[in-house]
């Protein structure tokens, strides 16, 4: 699995153990964190292993006209919620779709009922796009300072995104950690700010189930923005083209998000059978055609 999403060889990966690769070893096969790869991957400068290709084709929005981003979009929206140490039956509790605030909608609701094990949440979510571009300058400048100073995005389980200022010492960023952090800048300018959990839709799988949130701060005209920081800064570095994608994450709203009522580092769903083990939450978001 590691030369498959490496696109390399047994040496190359001997190079990169020799090198410091942490892996654990089980019946005599080394296993390597799904994470370790993916950051490997999508730094690794030769444009061909999977998550360079990935993120390419994930991103390849991002350098289109953004109009297409502005439209009424409507998504079959399925989360798949798994209690891996289930205790029994009992209520489910989801941060549901919270995008009427944006000017989107959530219909044909199927909630799940209490159960044990596993469950599943299905909508139909309309999504919509607006120019509300961030206005004031204290924002605008602390998020431009944020943005230069060269956090490495990285991918980042979603319990140690919720440690920002150690992901941050680490010189690393993440959705989660750079909203949390950015969220608390702003506040530290007096203005109420917060970051939010959400799904980033047309991501299919488990392949790249990347964790969504942004930071919702009230704007000098009293209307609260949405700062996608982490899309922001990826965009930039996938593609010089992107600019105009990067200036609609400073304040706007795109249609390709579903925000949630989950607080920037609280859990997207839990199973109320006591077990400590935290729900595993899948995604899965397909635009309605
Ligand atoms: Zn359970």
């Amino acid at each position: 699995m590691a030369q498959e999403m490496l696109r390399c060889g047994t040496a190359e990966i001997d190079r990169l153990v020799a090198a410091g690769l942490p892996y654990e070893e089980r019946s005599g096969v080394r296993h390597f964190d799904a994470n370790d790869l993916y950051n490997l991957g999508m730094y690794s400068t030769t444009s061909k292993t999977q998550p360079e290709l990935a993120f390419r084709m994930l991103f390849r929005f991002a350098g289109r006209p953004v109009d297409d981003l502005l439209r009424t979009k409507n998504w079959d929206f399925q989360v798949h919620l798994e209690c891996p140490d289930c205790a029994g039956e009992a209520p489910w509790r989801l941060e549901e779709p919270d995008i009427v605030r944006f000017g989107g909608n959530v219909a044909d609701v199927t909630a799940p009922a209490p159960g044990s094990g596993s469950a599943t949440y299905t909508a139909t979510v309309t999504t919509t796009g607006a120019r509300t571009p961030v206005l004031s300058p204290v924002l605008r400048q602390l998020t431009g300072e944020y943005l230069a100073a060269g956090y490495r995005w990285q991918m980042i389980p979603v319990p140690m995104q919720a440690d920002y200022a150690l992901v941050h010492e680490l010189g690393a960023t993440s959705c989660i950690a750079a909203s949390l952090l950015l969220a608390e800048r702003f506040r530290g300018a007096g203005y109420r700010a917060e970051a939010k959990r959400g799904w980033f839709c047309g991501v299919l799988g488990g392949a790249l189930d990347l964790p969504h949130a942004c930071v919702e701060v009230e704007d000098d005209d009293g209307k609260v923005k949405t700062i996608d920081i982490a899309k922001a800064q990826l965009a930039a570095r996938l593609s010089a083209s992107t600019g105009e994608f990067q200036e609609l994450c400073l304040g706007s709203i795109y249609n390709k998000v579903i925000p949630s009522t989950a607080s920037g580092n609280a859990a997207l769903a839990h199973h109320e059978c006591g077990s400590r083990t935290p729900v595993h939450v899948r995604a899965d978001i397909r635009s309605v055609r």
